[in-house]
């Protein structure tokens, strides 16, 4: 990274050298050389303005829950630091995109508002899960979503509808130096014990079905239409296929887990090597859901 940064950009509160390992539940990676984690909406504009202005790459970090990290990474990484309050107005609930996605789902079933139970084991901030349009037992947080803010990739602040072709499975525009600001959910009023009971068993199934006493980034995989990727790996024989201490979940074929010291190229590697043989013995090529920054 050329220095120095320009004197705007280090206006913005950062840190240096904050590791991956930290920043992601998977916990590995290298340095975040430059963490940059605004506290206002206009802090993180200015980050964008500069970076747009000055021509320099950037990232945009969440609670990295779908992230693999490979390496140092030297260009700035935003992560949004907004003060975490929820706002109710009518049954539409609205929340900074740096607050808790579970935390949010939690905050909905307390005030009685139903929509967000799928939400309720999915890990990471509300800008990532609307980035992934993150999803769960067929519900996605597209179905919930009434308006959501952003700003563009030169710093424009859009406050919007959704439209058609804006989401899909595991996917939205909302990349490419767009950085979401906050998202409001159309609720719908609900019995409070019936929410409570709809979250539990979604919790409990989680429990039952993923490694979650080990850390991970959730599926690794997207689903292909029609078929289901940990199946598909799980009957290409691959649960318990290890590369160091990164090992394919013997619980959930489509998790890769960490025994405590993978490193981030181990599971770079695990994932080929998953990859390939699906591919090989399923004729099936699995698309990546994790994204794999490389430093
Ligand atoms: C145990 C476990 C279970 C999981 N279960 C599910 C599940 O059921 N369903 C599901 O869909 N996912 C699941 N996930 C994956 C993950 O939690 C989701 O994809 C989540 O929404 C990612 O959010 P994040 O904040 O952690 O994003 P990150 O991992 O930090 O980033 C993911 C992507 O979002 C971008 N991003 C982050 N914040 C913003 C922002 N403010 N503006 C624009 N882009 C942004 C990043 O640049 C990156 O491209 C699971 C993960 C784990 C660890």
């Amino acid at each position: 990274m050329t220095l120095p940064l320009p004197d705007d950009l280090l206006k913005v509160p950062h840190r240096r050298d904050v590791p991956f390992a930290r920043l992601t539940t998977l916990g590995v990676g290298g340095l975040c050389r430059w963490l940059f984690e605004p506290t206002t909406e206009a802090e993180a504009q200015a980050f964008v303005r500069a970076c747009a202005r000055e021509g320099l790459p950037w990232r945009v970090l969440g609670g990295g829950s779908n992230l693999v990290v490979l390496g140092d990474v030297d260009t700035p990484v935003l992560r949004l630091a907004l003060p975490k309050t929820v706002h109710r107005e009518g049954t539409r609930l609205t929340a900074p995109a740096s607050h808790g996605h579970i935390a949010l789902a939690e905050a909905a079933a307390k005030e009685g508002l139903s929509g967000l139970e799928f939400a309720s084991g999915i890990p990471g901030s509300l800008g990532g899960a609307l980035r992934m349009n993150a999803g769960a037992y067929g519900r996605e947080w597209v179905d919930v979503l009434a308006r959501y803010r952003f700003l563009t990739p030169e710093g424009e602040l859009v406050d919007k509808a959704p439209e058609p072709g804006e989401f899909r499975y595991r996917w939205s525009f909302l990349t490419g130096g767009r950085v979401v600001l906050s998202a409001t959910a159309q609720l719908a009023e609900g019995d409070p014990t019936t929410i409570r009971k709809q979250v539990d068993d979604y919790r409990e199934k989680r429990g039952t079905s993923q490694p979650l006493s080990k850390r991970n980034a959730g599926c690794i995989f997207k689903n292909p239409p029609g078929q289901s990727a940990g199946r598909l790996i799980d009957q290409a024989g691959l649960k318990g296929l290890r590369v160091g201490d990164a090992e394919v979940s013997r619980e959930h074929a489509n998790f890769l887990v960490n025994h405590g010291h993978a490193t981030a190229g181990e599971f770079a590697e695990l994932m080929d090597q998953v990859r390939s043989r699906v591919l090989e013995v399923q004729g099936v090529d699995l698309e990546p859901e994790v994204e794999v920054w490389r430093g």
